[in-house]
């Protein structure tokens, strides 16, 4: 069964929105063992929308369209569908009906051009739109013209806004899919994200090991991100969930120590979870991520168990007033150094009482660098119970990315010490 997404929207094209729904729509097809084979994103033209699902449908066994469902003139992929599968706009009442208790029940009057999302192809399903007006439809093309004879293609159009396109795939289209179209047996895939070896040396350290299983079928897949690689294993056919197992198996007895978390679990989630486990607590001292380490930390329901403050001393004296860090050693060794690394978190610590402090200070860049220091130098100091560590790290990067590296180092750097891992 082959799946093929078009995004329309000249939004897309010009730079101007993130095609959000792309990714969107492939995670959730992907996670329920369905196979997307192409996307294309077209802009708001009858010949491009027309032409687009021509071609989808002339290979697609389902065809799904985003966007051009509104009101305005340049949505226009209902009325280009129903041109290409000739068939009739007809209005439809309870759609009517819908639509005009949206409005009312807002106390707004409802505005004439709407009427244009009432009308439904013949034929089509109507998917009921919970979060706004235009509902989306799904058209069972049989025959199909554009496709040998005697093979059936759907085609499933569905609006633009993502607050709408959501719930609506979510509640209508995925449980449609499985009815005209069971996953049977499609690809199934395991993510294992790890922290502190680089994608070359993780393919090395696997290769060998996961050699086998590759000749059995297993697709094997490493995503370099800031601060982490993502290992992916996808296989197909009854034996797929085996393989995957036994995929997990091997790269946890190589690489267990990497491994941080799977599928979409976040480094800073771990480590709360894990501080929680221990019952201890976490005090942040932050200088160059300006507070983004804390950021993080708090994202996380359930944070104010462990984390009992998080100080972002930017000024030097702000360091030595609030976290006592020596005047003579930031004079002599520099703001940016592993002393003031090391002061900082056992100042946060003492001054909180808390089990574990991690600090950072660096150089972000894009001024402010030394030969000694170049630009992207951080230290990260981690006070616990068992002493004071700093590990010096080098993140050459916008003053954004930055941030999200040096955080995911130093949440590692905790993650390793509470699991009594060595450190990378
Ligand atoms: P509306 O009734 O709001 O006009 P529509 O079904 O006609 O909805 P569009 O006009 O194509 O949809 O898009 C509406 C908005 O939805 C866009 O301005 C954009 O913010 C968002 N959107 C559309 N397509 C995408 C996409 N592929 N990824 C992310 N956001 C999108
Ligand atoms: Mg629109």
């Amino acid at each position: 069964m082959t799946i093929e997404i078009i995004n329309t929207g000249s939004e897309l094209l010009l730079g101007r929105v993130l095609n959000t729904h792309q990714q969107w729509l492939c995670r959730r097809l992907a996670d329920e063992g369905h196979d997307v084979v192409r996307q294309l994103a077209v802009p708001d033209d009858s010949a491009s929308i027309e032409g687009a699902v021509r071609e989808s449908l002339g290979r697609a066994d389902w065809v799904i369209t985003t966007g051009g469902l509104g009101p305005t003139s340049d949505d226009l992929t209902r009325e280009r569908v129903a041109n290409l599968l000739g068939r009739t706009l007809v209005p439809d009442p309870a759609v009517a009906a819908q639509v005009r208790n949206f409005f009312e029940s807002r106390g707004r009057p409802v505005p004439a051009r709407t009427f244009v999302e009432t009308l439904i192809p013949t034929g089509a399903q109507v998917l009921p739109n919970r979060h706004g007006t235009a509902p989306g439809l799904a058209l069972k093309v049989s025959p199909n013209p554009f496709r040998a004879a005697g093979q059936t293609s759907w085609l499933v159009l569905l609006p633009g806004p993502p607050r709408e396109l959501q719930p609506m795939f979510r509640d209508e289209v995925l449980p449609l899919l499985h009815r005209e179209s069971p996953p049977g047996h499609g690809c199934q895939t395991r993510t294992l994200r790890t922290s502190g070896l680089g994608e070359s040396l993780l393919e090395e350290a696997l290769a060998g090991p996961l050699a086998p299983l590759v000749t059995k079928g297993l697709e094997l897949g490493f995503c370099a991100k800031i601060g982490e690689v993502e290992v992916r294993f996808a296989g197909r056919g009854a034996s797929a969930p085996e393989l995957l197992a036994e995929a997990e198996t091997i790269t946890r007895s190589v690489i267990g120590d990497c491994i941080f978390g799977s599928g979409d679990d976040l480094l800073e989630a771990v480590v709360v979870r894990e501080l929680t486990k221990a019952r201890r607590t976490l005090v942040l001292a932050e200088s160059c991520t300006g507070g983004f380490l804390s950021h993080r930390v708090t994202n996380v329901p359930g944070a104010s168990a462990v984390l009992l403050a998080g100080f972002v001393t930017y000024a030097n004296l702000v360091k030595e007033t609030v976290l006592g860090v020596d005047s003579a050693v930031l004079v002599s060794q520099g703001a940016v150094s592993e002393p003031v690394a090391r002061q900082m978190a056992e100042g946060a610590r003492r001054l909180t009482g808390a089990d574990y402090a991690l600090s950072v200070t660096g150089v972000a860049g894009p001024g402010g660098g030394s030969e000694a220091k170049p630009v992207g130098t951080a230290f990260i100091g981690l006070a616990g119970p068992e002493g004071t560590t700093v590990s010096r790290q080098l993140n050459p990067f916008d003053r954004e990315t930055f941030k999200f590296a040096t955080s995911q180092q130093a949440l590692e750097l905790l993650r390793r010490r509470l699991l009594n891992l060595s450190q990378p």
